[in-house]
């Protein structure tokens, strides 16, 4: 069984969703995961935001717009009228419980609750039109079966527990269709994998049935070779190893949520990227094999926080890095790029919650310097020990912009940069000009 998931452009008008059964093919049993509709959770990040800071006005003025969207979408996406009421149905329950929460006492869960809301809207809109025009389907609710536990974590047995039996419930059906993003908590609240979450749901799943294949269809042929956003004549990579997409994804390559490479990756579960707007082209192709001898793509992660910490304890000591680690473990934040040399280390982190804490516990050891905006440019290649070239090229490339930190020979695909982020544009135009 396929899971083939639909991003926010390819579900953002009534004109694309009618256009998903080109690709769907609704005689083929499979699950579709579905993004809310583009640009809906931005507008219910900003509708949270005005209910938490207490402006309920601007929290109604923002929920008329949306609703005024929805209101013209579900004109054009519905011909019959009794289909047309059910749409009208659906966005009046899902609006109506957005404005309700202007009597509540409005915190960080009942913002959870809002965002959820977008996901609940598409899913339910599509079903109600796969009705219309005569195609079965089943919708299945995704708090009923996505789960993370006390530590944010996705649990897959979890939803291998819960979706079987949904999925055993219909043996005749072919098509069901869920929600991307959201999820229950380890309280049973409503929650969700983080922006971008649904390419993790859809991951999730396939991990949880033991998909025999996922695709992720979005608004792009596939992975690109560089930041499409930021560098001209970017082009498509055929393929790419489960490790390789997942440091691209973690360092900054948009396609893919950062962690949603890792459940198809433990279960063997190949994942396509494919485009919604060129469906016939081929695409990316992530598996277990990677081909060799290649510098295959760059990618850039913004937000990132540089930390030194120069110590002469450091100086022949052993355990030392150990406590250093010990105090981003306490704080549960995590490292993403580390340096050392016989009297300093310098790490990474992108998220700062504790960064006050942690800087604190780290002057015990000895002078800490913090660099704040700063961006990773990880290049992702077959960098093997046996090879040789590669980084001189790389270095070579950016031979004219200061560097903070350099990571090379962690692994064998990945060469990882540190540089102020004001330097970015320069540095991943400046790379893919010299190895591509
Ligand atoms: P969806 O809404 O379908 O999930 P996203 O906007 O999350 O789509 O991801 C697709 C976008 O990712 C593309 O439109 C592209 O601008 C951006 N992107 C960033 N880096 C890359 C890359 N290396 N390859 C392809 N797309 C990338
Ligand atoms: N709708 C969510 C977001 O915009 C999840 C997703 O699109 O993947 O972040
Ligand atoms: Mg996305």
């Amino acid at each position: 069984m396929k899971v083939l998931k639909f991003g926010g452009t390819s579900v953002g008008s009534a004109e694309r969703m009618k256009k998903l059964l080109d690709i769907i093919d609704p005689a083929e049993r499979q699950i579709v995961v579905l993004s809310a509709v583009s640009g809906t959770t931005n507008s219910l990040v900003e509708i949270g935001q005005a209910y938490l800071s207490g402006d309920k006005k601007k929290a109604s003025e923002l929920i008329k717009i949306l609703k005024d969207k929805y209101e013209d979408l579900i004109k054009a996406l519905y011909a019959k009228p009794q289909y047309l009421e059910q749409g009208k149905e659906v966005i009046d329950y899902h609006f109506g419980l957005l404005s309700q929460l202007a009597n509540d006492h409005f915190t960080t869960i009942e913002d959870k609750v809002v965002l959820a809301q977008g996901e609940l809207l598409s899913t339910t809109l599509y079903h109600v039109y796969l009705k219309e025009i005569g195609v079965t389907s089943v919708l299945l609710p995704a708090l009923d079966f996505m789960r993370i536990d006390e530590d944010n974590e996705p649990m897959v047995d979890y939803i291998t527990d819960h979706l079987t039996p949904l999925l055993e419930a219909h043996p005749g059906n072919k098509l069901f269709i869920t929600q991307g993003y959201i999820c229950r908590n380890s309280f049973g609240e409503i929650d969700n994998l983080r922006r971008g979450g649904s390419d993790y749901t859809a991951s999730l799943i396939g991990a949880g049935i033991r998909s025999e294949e996922v695709q992720i269809w979005t608004d792009i042929d596939g992975m690109h070779n560089n930041d499409p956003r930021i560098v001209k004549g970017t082009t498509p990579i055929a393929q790419l190893s489960f490790d390789e997409a997942a440091e691209l994804a973690y360092f900054g390559a948009k396609i893919l949520h950062p962690q949603s490479v890792f459940p198809a990756q433990k279960y063997r579960i190949p994942v396509r990227l494919l485009n919604t707007m060129d469906p016939k082209a081929p695409g990316t192709l992530i598996t277990n094999t990677s081909e060799k001898d290649r510098i295959k793509s760059i990618a850039a992660k913004d937000g990132i926080t540089a930390i030194k910490i120069q110590s002469s304890r450091m100086l022949l000591a052993y355990g030392f890095l150990r406590r250093v680690f010990e105090v981003f473990e306490r704080y549960k934040t995590s490292i993403d790029m580390i340096t050392t040399s016989e009297v300093a280390v310098s790490l990474t982190i992108d998220d700062t919650l504790y960064l006050g804490d942690i800087i604190k516990e780290l002057e015990t050891f000895g002078t800490v310097d913090i660099d704040k905006n700063q961006t990773i440019i990880c290049v992702v290649g077959d960098f093997g020990a046996e090879k040789h070239g590669y980084a001189a090229r790389v270095l070579e490339a950016v031979k004219h912009i200061p560097l903070r930190m350099i990571s090379y020979g962690g692994s064998e695909n990945n060469l990882s940069l540190l540089i102020a982020t004001y330097d970015k544009t320069e540095a991943l135009r400046s790379l893919h000009n010299r190895l591509f």
